[in-house]
C-alpha cells in the first residue's frame, strides 16, 4: 500500500525513532509499504518516520541511480543492483571516511535541492528484516542515501546540514511549507508553539 509521505512542519519529522526490539508481521508490512511508497514517490530512500512511525526503520534503493556508488561485504565489492533494495533495521555508522559534496533532496521538503557536504565511505552495522545482522560498506551516493536516512531515524532533516547562506535563502519557502502543514493537522498534534528547531545545528556535519 502507498502510504502518504509527511511533509516539513510534521512534528513526527523532528522525532527519533526507537529501536524495534523484534520484528513483527506488522514491521514487515510497514517495510514493504514504506518500500512500494518510495517506489511510487521515485525517491532513493525512505525512514519510518516519513510515512509517521518514529522507529527506527528505513528503506533504500540506489539500483536505478545514475550517480554512481560501490558496496562492499567484508571487504568483497557486491554487485549493487542485485544488492537492492536494502531494509535496515536499527542501522548504526560504524566507521566513516572521507568527504563528497552533492546535490541532495528530500521527499518530505519537495522542490528543495542543495549541495551537502557528507561522508564519502560508511560503514553500516544493522539488522534485516529476516532477524539477521548485515555489516556492510558503501561508498558514493550509497553512502549518501545512507547518511540521509539515518538522520532521518534520529529526526534530523538535511536542510540543517545545508550551509547557513543556502539554508536562510530557502527560509520563506520553509515557513511556508511549515505553516501549511501545521494547518493540516488535526488539532491535537499540533504543538503549543511554533517550532524553529531547524535554525540550531547550521552547518554542521
Ligand atoms: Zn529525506
Amino acid at each position: 500500500m502507498v502510504l502518504d509521505i509527511l511533509k516539513y512542519g510534521h512534528p513526527t519529522l523532528r522525532e527519533k525513532g526507537k529501536r524495534i526490539e523484534r520484528v513483527t508481521p506488522e514491521i514487515r508490512q510497514l517495510a514493504a509499504d514504506m518500500l512500494e511508497t518510495m517506489h511510487a514517490a521515485e525517491g532513493v530512500g525512505l525512514a519510518a518516520q516519513q510515512v509517521g512511525q518514529a522507529i527506527m526503520l528505513t528503506v533504500i534503493d540506489v539500483g536505478a541511480a545514475e550517480r554512481p556508488s560501490q558496496l562492499f561485504i567484508d571487504g568483497k565489492p557486491q554487485d549493487l543492483k542485485s544488492s537492492m533494495p536494502l531494509v535496515l533495521i536499527n542501522p548504526e555508522i560504524l566507521h566513516k571516511e572521507g568527504e563528497q559534496i552533492g546535490s541532495e533532496g528530500c521527499l518530505s521538503i519537495p522542490d528543495i535541492n542543495a549541495d551537502i557536504r557528507r561522508f564519502e565511505r560508511v560503514t553500516v552495522h544493522a539488522q534485516k528484516l529476516d532477524g539477521q545482522e548485515i555489516v556492510f560498506e558503501c561508498t558514493g551516493f550509497l553512502a549518501r542515501a545512507a547518511q540521509h536516512e539515518f538522520d532521518h531515524l534520529n529526526g534530523i532533516l538535511f536542510i540543517t546540514r545545508m550551509d547557513a547562506a543556502t539554508r536562510v535563502s530557502f527560509d520563506g519557502k520553509l515557513k511556508k511549507m511549515e505553516r501549511e502543514t501545521l494547518a493540516a493537522l488535526p488539532k491535537a498534534r499540533k504543538p503549543r508553539r511554533s517550532p524553529t528547531p531547524h535554525r540550531a545545528g547550521l552547518a554542521s556535519l
